[in-house]
């Protein structure tokens, strides 16, 4: 059990996907028709939401999932897992006669990666849950969703919450427009910036992005950028560009979601920071997370911001 779970600490909620990652490690990602001896297979825990969840949780932060399983073994022992690692999992749903979500991951030497996700019990997570989880969802001080469960219930669930709202638009959508008025934090990466603004984003023209996604309605535009950190820009914020520290990337999945975890953490332990500094450190965070293999296990405990000027 990583954190100690306070039920009058301000609540980190998470409204999304978990994953069983089944993960080969080869040289390289084969090509299309091509089979490729690995060198390796993990299973491990995963899903952008639990990614997320277990991030905060890792971190200190008052951890809350609501997402559904299937009725196989994975089920209960994800449930298990989330509870040990001091989820709280009273919001965790089992939906009969359906897999929990896999998703197959392939990692080569250079850290590149390759995904296929099948949804299972994660496509059942309905406006009705939301609704079921009024009480929860509205009272999260920081709620997160993300675009690996069903749209409709995301942005149900972010009408009813009245705290900081934080959606990270992965993976890649371009009709999520109804959701960013609500949005506190939109945080995403190059791939999806582009795809959700229609320009082909990078550090250099990331300016025009962050302008386009506040004018659509969100507060606050995050776009990461892998190794080069990320920029971001707010309604009373002009863009700029927080710096990563240079490190050896081993296994770059679940990189975003370390960061989306962390900062959810970071907004409610170090509120008075300035906003910069957050960004600075939950970079710091999916930077460590990048040097390890695996995702959830890849993630630091007991990690505080070092405050310096990023
Ligand atoms: P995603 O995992 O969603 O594709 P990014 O690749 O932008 O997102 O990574 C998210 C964050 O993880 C970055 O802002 C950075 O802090 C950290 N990160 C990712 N890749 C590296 C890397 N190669 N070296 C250092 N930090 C990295």
């Amino acid at each position: 059990m990583y954190s100690h779970q306070n039920k009058n600490s301000p609540k980190i909620v998470v409204f999304g996907s978990c994953s069983v990652d089944f993960t080969t490690y080869a040289p390289r990602l084969p090509n299309p028709g091509e089979t490729l001896h690995g060198t390796k297979f993990t299973t491990s825990y995963g899903g952008k939401g639990a990614n997320q969840c277990v991030a905060a949780a890792k971190l200190g932060g008052n951890a809350y999932m609501i997402c559904r399983v299937g009725d196989d073994q994975w089920g209960e022992k994800y449930r298990n897992h989330l509870k040990e690692t001091g989820v709280d999992v009273s919001h965790v749903y089992i939906t009969p006669n359906v897999t929990t979500g896999i998703a197959q991951i392939s990692v080569a030497d250079n850290g590149e990666n390759q995904i296929v996700i099948v949804l299972g019990a994660n496509g059942h997570l309905s406006k009705k849950d939301a609704a079921d989880s009024h009480e929860l969802i509205k009272s999260a001080d920081v709620f997160i969703g993300q675009l690996e469960t069903p749209f409709e219930a995301t942005l149900e669930a972010f009408k009813i919450n009245e705290g900081i709202k934080l959606l990270n638009a992965a993976p890649a959508r371009s009709d999520i427009q109804e959701i960013l008025p609500y949005c506190t934090i939109l945080c995403l990466n190059e791939f999806e910036a582009s795809m959700l603004t229609n320009l082909n984003v990078n550090l250099e023209n990331a300016v025009d992005a962050l302008n386009k996604l506040l004018s659509a309605g969100c507060q606050t535009v995050i776009i990461t950028l892998g190794s080069k950190g990320a920029v971001y820009a707010s309604k009373d914020e002009p863009p700029t560009h927080v710096f990563c520290e240079p490190v050896t990337a081993v296994d770059t999945t679940g990189a975003g979601d370390a960061f989306v975890g962390a900062l959810a953490t970071f907004l409610l332990s170090h509120k008075d920071l300035p906003m910069h500094q957050k960004i600075g450190a939950a970079c710091e965070v999916a930077s460590i997370s990048v040097t390890k293999e695996g995702t959830q296990t890849s993630y630091p405990t007991n990690y505080t911001p070092f405050i310096k000027q990023y």
